[in-house]
């Protein structure tokens, strides 16, 4: 099949959306929304609403041909080449879609590609599609308390048991598991195998009994990250993701598709932070426009890198170090934003008044720490960087 020309593509994408969303106008500042949020402080039922909300866009997206792009035709995609998934994208931003939650690009981008790359024909066939229309959504379930960082020292046990095998264990900080159908699961099978070696995943069912999920409350005050209870969790061979033994290589598989992501990350918030500065109402003092034209060069170094990210991955080269940066920047980036809010509201920051654009920062400066740690922390992502970039000697192990 030949790829269809890339001027139609987008007359054909920019058609679709202008029915199915309005386009976005500009935020003007004091006009609806001042959320600054970086995670979202929902309600368990708030959570499902609008993970139902996002879930009939992306369903309807991927009913019109754009949802599953760069992906096969047995998988609901049409095969194209990631320049006309970007297209896709930059057309996308011009509307006021609903805007996806943490789960769908765990899902989409992270889940999907793992079963597709390890499943066996009848899981590929089961779940991909699936994932890719977010019919089902997942979450991970690898952290544990004693296995974050260091994700090789999970704990939880798969034990075999006649033709199935029995879950125990317990997880932890899995975002979005209230409203997931599966978690992908990494598991010990074998104890005395080396660290890395003895590992197994498995697709869980969230429904099946013996799983629990107890919400983790956040200094934000919302609840979107859980702990998992798995007592004696009886899943069929067919639940399992990989050879035994191979579970390593299934989670390096979703580590890789995670970095990959997470360089656009808190480019609005900073732009938020300096509408914000032009809006105050009063000069900037020196440090505060030091500090405001710090943050707005920063953020075009991040956007740029993560252009050179999309360039990579358009020319089908391996974008990992960048990508790496590409998460670096976006902390960086998230820090430096919230450290100008601080500076330009001072006690307004903490005031809990109706003012529009003062109070909602809190959220910001509360949430973004979070970042730092999630998908990798900002010491691992320098420990790939030094190793794999750099080429300095590796950390002992
Ligand atoms: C918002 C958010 C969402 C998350 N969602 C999920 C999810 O959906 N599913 C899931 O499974 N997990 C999730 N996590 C967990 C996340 O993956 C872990 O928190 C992360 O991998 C760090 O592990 P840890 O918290 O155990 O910290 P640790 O690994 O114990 O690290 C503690 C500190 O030591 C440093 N450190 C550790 N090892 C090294 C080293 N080798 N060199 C230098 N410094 C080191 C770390 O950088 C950190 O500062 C989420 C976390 C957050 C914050």
């Amino acid at each position: 099949m030949t790829a269809p020309d890339l001027d139609g593509f987008v007359a054909d994408a920019r058609a679709w959306l202008g029915g199915a969303a309005e386009p976005r106008t500009r935020r003007s500042w004091g006009d609806g929304s001042d959320s600054v949020a970086v995670f979202e402080n929902w309600t368990a039922e708030q959570e499902r609403e609008e993970t139902d909300r996002v879930r009939a866009y992306e369903q309807a997206k991927f009913d019109a041909g754009f949802g599953a792009i760069t992906w096969p035709p047995e998988y609901g995609g049409r095969d194209l080449p990631p320049s006309y998934l970007l297209a896709f994208r930059r057309v996308e931003a011009e509307y006021d879609v609903p805007r996806r939650t943490e789960m769908f690009p765990v899902t989409q981008q992270l889940i999907a590609p793992t079963i597709a790359q390890w499943g066996t024909a009848e899981q590929r066939a089961t779940y991909v599609r699936a994932m890719l229309r977010t019919d089902l959504i997942a979450c991970q379930l690898f952290s544990e308390t004693e296995a974050g960082s260091d994700l090789a020292a999970v704990r939880t046990r798969a034990v075999r048991d006649g033709d199935g095998w029995v879950l125990n264990g317990h997880k932890v900080w899995t975002s979005g598991a209230p409203v997931a159908d599966y978690g992908l699961a990494v598991t010990r099978t074998d104890p005395t195998a080396a660290k890395h070696a003895g590992l197994t995943a498995f697709l869980v069912p969230m429904d099946a009994p013996g799983v629990t999920v107890r919400p983790i409350r956040q200094m934000t005050g919302g609840a979107s990250f859980n702990e998992v209870y798995l007592e004696e969790v009886r899943l069929g061979d067919r639940y399992r993701i990989g050879p035994e033994g191979q579970g390593w290589k299934v989670a390096l598989t979703v580590l890789a598709s995670e970095r990959l992501d997470s360089g656009a990350l808190g480019l609005e918030n900073a732009d938020q932070a300096v509408e914000l500065a032009r809006n105050l109402g009063r000069p900037l003092t020196e440090l505060e426009r030091d500090k405001v034209a710090d943050l707005v060069t920063r953020s075009y170094v991040q956007r740029l890198t993560g252009m050179r990210v999309a360039a990579a991955v358009v020319a089908g080269d391996d974008p990992g170090p960048e990508a790496s940066v590409g998460k670096l920047l976006a902390t960086d980036t998230m820090a430096r934003t919230s450290e100008v809010a601080r500076m330009l509201l001072g006690p307004d920051l903490t005031v809990r008044s109706d003012k529009w654009g003062t109070w909602a920062w809190s959220e910001h400066v509360l949430g973004a720490p979070g970042y730092r740690i999630a998908g990798g922390t900002d010491e691992i992502q320098h420990n790939i960087l030094a190793e794999r970039v750099l080429g300095l000697p590796r950390e002992p192990r």
